[in-house]
C-alpha cells in the first residue's frame, strides 16, 4: 500500500506524547484514508497521538470491498525507502510486484514483506472479480545500521498457528508460548492475528519491555474488561506482564508490539527517513525517474511524489 495523499504531512517519531514505561489505555479513533479514486481505507498509524508502537510504524485497514471488475484497489508504481512493507490478507487476494522483478500473488494466511532498505518500488492491485477483500498494511521501520541495507522481497506462504483458551493465533512476526515466525525483522517486535474460535476469556502473556497496540478487526472485544470497537486502536504502553481479555466468537483481532523504537524517524509520503534531505533527495530521484527500478509487468503510469511541504 502506499500513501498516495497529495498532501502527505510530515510525522515525525517523536511529536506525540512519549512512550509509556508503565501501563495505559490509549484509545485513538482510526482515521480515513483514500488509496486512489476508488478504495477508502482505515488508518490507524501514524496517528497525532501516537507515531509508533516499537518499530511499526504505519498501518492501514483496508477493506471489506466487493470487486466488482476486480481491479479496485490499483496502487501504481510508487518507492520506499528506510522501511519494510507487511502485508497480510484477511480475505482475497493481492498481486503485488515490485523493481526487484518479483511477482506474488497473496492470500490469506500469508505474508508478503518486502524490504526497502535504500529503495525499491512496488505496485499492488487486486485480481478476481466478484470476491471480497480485506486485509492489513503495515511498515517496520528498519534501524540506522540497516536502513540503507540493498532491498529484498520474502514471501511466506504459512505462519505457525498456535491454539490456546479458544483461540487460533497466527504467531506473525516475533514468538508466543515459544512458537516463533520466521519472518526477518530487524528489531524486537511481535504481531500476532488472533481469531477467537469460541468464546475466548483468557489471560495472554506479554513482555513488560514491549509497548503493545490492540486494534479489533471484525467487530468489539473487551480488554481488561472495558468494550473496544473496530473503529480504535487502543494503546497499551509498557509494563504488562499479561492481558486480561474477552473476545466473542468468531471475533478476531491485532496485537503488535516491540521494544520503543529509539531512534527519532521521519515519515513522509513512502519515505521513513532520519532528516528532510533525505526525503528531498528520494523524492527527486523517484520524480526524476532514477535511482529506483522500474516495476515490470505493471500497466499503467507510475505515482509521482507529491510536492514537499
Ligand atoms: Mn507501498
Amino acid at each position: 500500500m502506499s500513501d498516495l495523499s497529495a498532501k502527505a504531512q510530515l510525522s515525525d517519531s517523536k511529536d506525540c506524547p512519549p512512550c509509556s514505561a508503565k501501563p495505559v489505555n490509549q484509545k485513538m479513533l482510526l482515521r480515513q484514508a483514500h488509496l486512489g479514486e476508488q478504495l477508502t481505507i482505515r488508518r490507524a498509524l501514524p496517528h497525532r497521538e501516537r507515531r509508533m508502537i516499537g518499530a511499526w510504524c504505519f498501518l492501514d485497514y483496508f477493506g471489506p470491498l466487493h470487486l466488482q471488475n476486480g481491479h479496485e484497489l490499483n496502487v501504481a508504481p510508487h518507492p520506499h525507502i528506510g522501511l519494510q512493507t507487511f502485508t497480510w490478507i484477511l480475505e482475497g487476494e493481492i498481486l503485488h510486484r515490485d523493481s526487484l522483478g518479483s511477482i506474488q500473488v497473496i492470500k490469506p494466511g500469508q505474508i508478503n514483506l518486502m524490504t526497502a532498505g535504500k529503495g525499491v518500488a512496488h505496485s499492488e492491485e487486486s485480481i478476481n472479480p466478484g470476491s471480497t477483500l480485506q486485509g492489513l498494511q503495515l511498515w517496520i521501520a528498519l534501524p540506522d545500521a540497516l536502513r540503507n541495507m540493498e532491498p529484498e522481497f520474502i514471501h511466506y506462504s504459512q505462519l505457525p498457528v498456535l491454539h490456546h483458551a479458544g483461540l487460533a493465533i497466527h504467531v506473525m512476526v516475533g514468538d508466543l508460548f515459544d512458537v516463533k515466525a520466521p519472518t526477518a525483522v530487524h528489531s524486537p517486535l511481535i504481531g500476532l492475528d488472533i481469531l477467537a474460535v469460541e468464546y475466548a476469556a483468557v489471560a495472554l502473556p506479554l513482555n513488560p519491555k514491549f509497548e503493545y497496540g490492540i486494534l479489533p478487526l471484525t467487530g468489539g472485544i473487551k480488554v481488561e474488561g472495558d468494550s473496544l470497537d473496530e473503529n480504535t486502536l487502543l494503546y497499551l504502553g509498557r509494563g504488562r506482564n499479561e492481558l486480561v481479555l474477552d473476545i466473542p466468537k468468531n471475533k478476531r483481532f491485532l496485537l503488535i508490539g516491540g521494544e520503543p523504537f529509539s531512534e527519532e524517524v521521519l515519515i513522509w509520503w513512502n519515505f521513513v527517513a532520519r532528516t528532510k534531505e533525505e526525503i528531498k533527495s528520494a523524492t527527486d530521484a523517484w520524480n526524476s525517474h532514477t535511482h529506483f527500478g522500474d516495476v515490470q509487468g505493471y500497466v499503467g503510469e507510475r505515482t509521482l511524489a507529491p510536492i514537499m511541504p
